[in-house]
């Protein structure tokens, strides 16, 4: 195990998996350099869109509930005097019928881990949650230990701790190449080649691109799109977080994550009945909707959220890089473990950042972490 002495190390990526990665090997002491081809924060890859989901109950395997349980403090710590919250704690819900494999994820999750939850029928959610329309045979499945985020907020955040910590950020810097050396990584860019200890790669939906072709294989993550509608409240104070949780819907006709009021006006919705479209680099974003996609998350609003104008007042997209099984790459490249992987985070990772950062820490400054997760590892693309 190598000691644990200060490197130099070079975070590629400043989206909220690279600030996290930052923020924490600043404050154990590494010198940090930070590039991004972007401004940090930035609204080009899946660190932005004004809200974000943490919720503890999870349907994807209750594997991943440590990540949450170590990132919530973190999250305390981060936005600890800030005015405005980075993280409001306002409850969640996973709204479904009761034999739905993602209703029963969240129930089997709480009762494996003896995690506080309630299960409340059509009846007792309409008495307490009358945003949501539910169906006779609906339940809600209430997550205490839920909240929404605000992702630019998060981001800048963690850029300002981290510099404070002595990390420096190069913006507008694109990684052109990474060449390992028997003395270290060298990083070009178009102005200049800088050795580096550790490297940790957090590119995102970026991570699919030939350059990093030496170091993994770029195969392992497809980029999407994502895309989300704000919808105007009837009733503001009633959808907004103090009032109403984050929730996520599985309905037969449609299926969607909501996000309570942070703009004053709109409760926003993401799809996840309709196609996350495949698109060949993050460069090549559709940021114009089609009218038939922006028409279908209204019909489902129609039909589901009793309380809102189902006229979308706007509609974004952002791009996410997904891995082939669903699961985030965080861990040392197989290739190089000089290089740590962090990225690929599929469509979960803002709300357990700070717990990769710290992971990926760990990797950077003793060549293992016992917080890691063994479903994470890069060595399982290598298996196959
Ligand atoms: C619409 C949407 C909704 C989501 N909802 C949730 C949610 O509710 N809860 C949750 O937990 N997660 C959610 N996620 C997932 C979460 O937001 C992402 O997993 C997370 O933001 C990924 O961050 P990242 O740092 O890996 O990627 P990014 O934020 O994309 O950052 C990658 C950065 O790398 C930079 N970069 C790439 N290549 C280079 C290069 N060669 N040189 C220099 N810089 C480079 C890019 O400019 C970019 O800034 C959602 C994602 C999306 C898109």
């Amino acid at each position: 195990m190598a000691e644990n002495k200060t490197m130099e190390v070079a975070v590629i990526g400043a989206g909220v998996i690279g600030v996290m990665s930052a923020w924490q090997l600043a404050a154990r002491g590494h010198n940090v350099t930070v590039y991004d081809q972007w401004n940090t924060p930035n609204d080009r890859g899946a660190s932005a869109g004004e809200s974000r989901i943490f919720r503890t109950l999870y349907k994807e395997g209750p594997d991943y509930v440590p990540l949450m349980q170590k990132s919530l403090p973190m999250w305390d710590e981060l936005q600890k005097g800030l005015e405005v919250p980075i993280l409001e704690m306002c409850g969640g819900l996973t709204i479904g019928p009761r034999d739905h494999k993602d209703v029963q994820a969240v129930i089997d999750c709480a009762e494996e881990l003896d995690l506080d939850h309630e299960v409340l029928d059509q009846k007792e959610m309409a008495e307490r949650y009358p945003q949501f329309g539910l169906d006779e045979n609906e339940v809600g499945v209430f997550d205490p230990v839920a909240g929404i985020f605000r992702p630019e907020l998060a981001v800048l955040t963690a850029r300002e701790e981290s510099k404070r910590l002595g990390a420096k950020y190069r913006p507008y810097t694109r990684v052109l190449n990474l060449r390992p050396t028997e003395d270290g990584i060298m990083v070009d860019t178009a102005d200049d080649a800088q050795r580096f200890d550790k490297v940790v790669l957090a590119t995102g939906p970026w991570a699919t691109g030939a350059t990093w072709a030496t170091i993994f294989a770029p195969s392992m993550i497809q980029a999407r799109r994502l895309v989300a509608g704000w919808f105007p409240a009837r009733d503001t104070a009633l959808h907004q977080p103090k009032n109403m949780p984050i929730s996520i819907r599985r309905h037969p006709e449609a299926g969607f994550s909501c996000f309570p009021i942070l703009d004053g006006t709109a409760v926003k919705i993401l799809p996840h009945h309709l196609d996350w479209m495949n698109i060949d680099s993050p460069e090549d974003l559709p940021r114009l909707i089609e009218p038939e996609f922006v028409r279908a998350i209204e019909r489902a609003v129609a039909r589901l959220m009793p309380g809102l104008d189902p006229a979308a007042i706007r509609v974004s997209s952002w791009t996410e890089g997904f891995t082939t099984d669903g699961v985030p790459v965080v861990g040392p490249s197989p290739a190089d473990d000089r290089v740590v992987l962090a990225f690929g985070m599929s469509g979960q990772g803002f709300k357990f950042a700070p717990a990769v950062g710290s992971i990926v820490t760990d990797y950077v400054s003793t060549d293992t972490s016992s917080d890691a997760i063994a479903i994470m590892s890069p060595t399982r693309f290598e298996q196959e």
